[in-house]
């Protein structure tokens, strides 16, 4: 799974790589991971030029010099790699973009994964998403209100998309104990104390991640020694039967609504 950490170090090493590069062709082996007709790829993405890379909750944007933006989303098990005809992944990619001789593999998309859309387009799809986490207006206050319909356990909030957008299974775990919350808690149960410690504990977890180089788990080229820095440094996830590092407690498994969450029920409270 890439979350908003993983895919902000995609976004710092494509701009790295590709920012003021040309896309000279592309080839499509998943024609459902990128539905654009032959044509409109001929005339709006060969020969363009990348001016950057933007991350948006979840999602990736190249920005082309033709005004139009390549969205990505990268789901379970997808990744990017960046080699060459002799340093390629020993997985088909689905979409192969190709900078002279440099390759963007675009391994493990599904449908729709990537799209070719105008500027309003884009505003159509994400704008039904809610704030980026990172994004400044998003403030404590307004963060507490983006919650006020929800009424059930605050993991499944934090990663619902509409609420806000950035967080998935993993985070939302690591968020929830180092504010000290269970992740099953109830939000109607919150106090405003609470959201504040959930509110420092989103920023402060995803800046760590990232500063480590997320934990992401294939390498994004030959050589690259950023990627997947923090993976081992998580303190709750996928740590099951392991000792808590704050309380000396054992870390649980349970089940929110039919999905994994990891808690250690000393430390972490209902509010
Ligand atoms: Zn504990």
């Amino acid at each position: 799974m890439q979350e908003l950490p993983e895919l902000d170090i995609y976004r710092a090493l494509l701009t790295e790589q590709f920012a003021g590069a040309q896309i000279t062709g592309i080839e499509i082996s998943n024609v459902k991971a990128f539905q654009a007709d032959e044509e409109q790829v001929q005339r709006d993405v060969v020969g363009k030029v990348i001016w950057f890379v933007e991350r948006r909750g979840l999602h990736l944007l190249l920005h082309m010099d033709n005004g139009k933006r390549l969205l990505l989303h990268l789901g379970q098990g997808a990744y990017l790699y960046k080699g060459s005809e002799a340093d390629k992944p020993t997985r088909t990619a689905q979409v192969k973009l190709y900078f002279g001789d440099v390759i963007l593999f675009c391994l493990g998309l599904r449908a729709d994964d990537l799209q070719l859309l105008t500027v309003k387009e884009v505003e159509e799809k994400l704008g039904r998403f809610g704030p980026d986490v990172f994004d400044k207006r998003l403030t404590v206050d307004r963060f507490i209100a983006r919650f006020a319909k929800k009424r059930g356990a605050i993991k499944t909030a934090l990663m619902d998309q509409n609420v806000i957008s950035g967080i998935g299974a993993i985070y939302s775990d690591e968020i929830c104990y180092a504010a000290a919350v269970r992740p099953d808690a109830k939000i109607p149960l919150f106090e405003r104390e609470t959201w504040e410690r959930l509110y420092e504990a989103m920023h402060s977890i995803l800046n760590e991640a990232i500063s480590q180089g997320g934990a992401g788990v294939q390498p994004f080229a030959e050589g690259d020694s950023l990627t997947g820095g923090h993976h081992d440094h998580f303190k709750i996830y996928d740590r099951e039967g392991k000792i808590c590092q704050r309380c000396g407690g054992v870390i649980e498994k349970i089940d929110i609504s039919g999905r994994k969450a990891f808690v250690c029920s000393d430390c972490q409270k209902d509010q």
